[in-house]
């Protein structure tokens, strides 16, 4: 379903993403981990149409990005600082995708209720950004981010201002809702332990570059090189 091949990007000359080849199936749930300047936002913000490829190419569905719109692109992007808009109550916040996708205000207010139950918040439509914890604004983004039905979901750091207990009993959550949903996710995490949980497949970055790729198990037994084991807190 996704393709990048080749995928390069520069910031004054260095290479941040670096030649990054990359497939998602369809209903595939890929967790990219990898330290802190790896390049994991890098690679989600190329994807959504945020960040401009230097050399490489990018395909979904067979279609080749270049050129096309973050909006035309059909993923939906939750970002680490989920940005929510603080002027506006949760309900408006969860249904500005479906504004944008010109649904009624009928229509609207069903699937706000339902996407909110969804992501465990039921009955929040009339409360105040401002008034949320952290982990329910996170849980709205989220609801925000799934509106439009993005038939692929990327997301960045999406559980990370959550306490651990709340984050993973989130992810076996979240795992239900793809599956359910039959949402393509690519998510960035360095947490390995909520990758290991959420993911199909794991893919570790290094210094803009795949040091390996495979399912959680693979990865945990079979570590392609040093970097990777001492990534994943093995000694040796
Ligand atoms: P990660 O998400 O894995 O922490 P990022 O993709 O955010 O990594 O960043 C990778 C590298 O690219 C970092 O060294 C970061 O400082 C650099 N970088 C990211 N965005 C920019 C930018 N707009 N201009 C210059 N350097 C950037
Ligand atoms: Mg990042």
């Amino acid at each position: 379903m996704l393709k990048l091949k080749g995928a390069t990007v520069r910031f004054g000359g260095r290479a941040v993403l670096d030649e990054v080849g990359l497939d998602v199936a369809e209903h595939e749930i890929v967790c990219v981990l990898g330290p802190s300047g790896s390049g994991k936002s890098t690679l989600l913000r190329a994807v959504a149409g945020l960040q401009h490829l230097d050399d490489g190419r990018i395909f979904l569905d067979g279609r080749d990005l270049d050129g096309v719109p973050a909006h035309k692109r059909g993923v939906g992007l939750m970002f680490q600082d989920h940005q929510l808009f603080p002027q506006r109550d949760v309900a408006g916040n969860v249904a500005f995708g479906l504004r944008m996708h010109g649904e009624s205000k009928q229509r609207q207010a069903l699937r706000v209720e339902e996407l909110l139950t969804l992501v465990g918040l039921p009955g929040a439509q009339g409360r105040a950004v401002a008034s949320l914890s952290g982990g329910e604004q996170q849980r709205v983004a989220l609801a925000r981010a799934l509106a439009p039905r993005p038939r692929l979901l990327m997301l960045d750091e999406p559980l990370g201002q959550l306490d651990r207990s709340l984050r993973e009993r989130l992810v076996v959550e979240l795992r239900e809702l793809f599956a359910e949903l039959g949402t393509t996710v690519l998510a960035v995490t360095h947490d390995q332990g909520e990758a290991f949980a959420l993911a199909d497949r794991v893919v570790v970055m290094r210094d803009g570059r795949i040091a390996q790729t495979g399912t959680p198990l693979e990865v945990w037994q079979r570590p392609a090189d040093a970097f990777v084991a001492r990534f994943l807190g093995f000694e040796n």
